[in-house]
């Protein structure tokens, strides 16, 4: 067994065989029989208290079956499956889902419904990659889950061998959490196979200064020296990482491990995860606070994926003023206002 399949292994799954300090108060056996519990012993030793930021992350919580304002799936992507494991939301794109499992569970997953569930079959793998071949107009296909770096290296291997021999498919991406919350899985043998599928590109999902360790730093500089693109994707998250400092220190640790920020998303309208909602006005005062004062390769897109399945919108800060006769009037990042002619 290598070191990431022990670690995995020890993974737990219910609230009693938490440290004690760490075991909630409330009852939460009824929530974990409905969203499946699962915290490696990884990410359980970067859990300082209770209640800090990786504690809320992964530590299940009564308000997730309390919750009557969420959606078992509001972005409507099972009605935009035209097949088994495919989303399409995009002209030329599909998320591929080849894996129901991650190494360990977020309670504000927007795939609660699915995650930690039964595995993906086999034959809907396969069916899934027919139908990407069928389909001429896909030339990007990104795996996504549950998580695409939990599955073994062999499957890994024959799923990117049987996407690399379609001819239109150009780029592989591949969204994973697995450098951050299971780091030790990106070994050498990984590396070197995912390497002969480029142009390959990882976004990883982290969400707080304290995800970035040795351990995290590692992985990431081993995919990066693979000559593997990396961004990141972050969620805002209420009472985790909502303002500005906790952000701006995130996406400079990142960039340090040679993660371009990429995404930061508004959580979506997930049932279960309402608790981790913040009002759309807050990201966008974040990126606000990040221009002009760190550099723009820090300064990641804040996103809102439309409720209903209408895809990504970006939500960008207004520094435009006004406009007069001679040009428009901006306000810079300190507020100063400059004008800016006409041609
Ligand atoms: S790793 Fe991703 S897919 Fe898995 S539980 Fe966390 S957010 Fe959901």
């Amino acid at each position: 067994m290598e070191v990431w399949e022990r670690i995995h292994s020890g993974s737990i799954q219910t609230p009693s065989e938490l440290p004690e300090p760490l075991i909630p108060d409330e009852d939460i056996k009824t929530v974990i029989d409905k969203y499946p519990m699962k915290i490696n012993p990884y990410i359980l030793s970067l859990i300082k208290e209770e209640n800090d930021p990786i504690y809320r992350q992964f530590i299940p919580s009564l308000k997730e079956i309390n919750d009557h304002k969420g959606k078992e799936d509001p972005l409507k992507e099972e009605e935009m499956s035209p097949a088994p494991c495919i989303i399409k939301r995009y002209p030329d794109r599909v998320v591929f889902l080849v894996s129901s499992q991650c190494a360990s569970y977020c309670r504000f997953c927007n795939r609660k419904r699915m995650v930690g569930r039964s595995k993906i079959r086999y034959n809907d793998i396969i069916d899934s990659i027919s139908y990407i071949r069928s389909d001429r107009s896909i030339r990007d296909v990104l795996l996504s889950g549950g998580d695409p770096l939990i599955l073994p290296d062999r499957d890994l291997f024959n799923i990117l061998t049987r996407l690399r021999e379609i001819p239109h498919v150009e780029i592989i991406r591949i969204g994973t959490r697995i450098p951050c919350s299971l780091p030790q899985r990106i070994t050498p043998e990984l590396v070197k196979m995912l390497k002969g599928f480029h142009p390959l590109y990882i976004n990883i999902h982290f969400n707080h200064p304290s995800e970035i360790t040795p351990q995290s730093s590692r992985a990431c500089n081993m995919l990066a020296d693979a000559g593997i693109p990396l961004g990141s994707q972050s969620v805002l998250l209420r009472g985790i990482n909502d303002d500005h400092h906790t952000i701006k220190r995130l996406m400079q640790m990142l960039l340090k491990i040679r993660v371009r920020p990429y995404y930061l998303f508004q959580a979506d309208r997930v049932k279960g995860t309402s608790h981790f909602w913040t009002p759309l006005e807050k990201g966008i005062e974040i990126i606000k606070s990040l221009i002009g004062h760190t550099s723009g390769l820090c300064i990641p897109h804040f996103v809102v994926d439309l409720p209903g399945g209408g895809g990504k919108v970006p939500l960008i800060p207004q520094f435009l003023l006004s406009k007069d006769r001679d040009g428009l009037v901006f306000k810079n990042y300190q507020g100063k206002p400059y004008h800016y002619p006409f041609p």
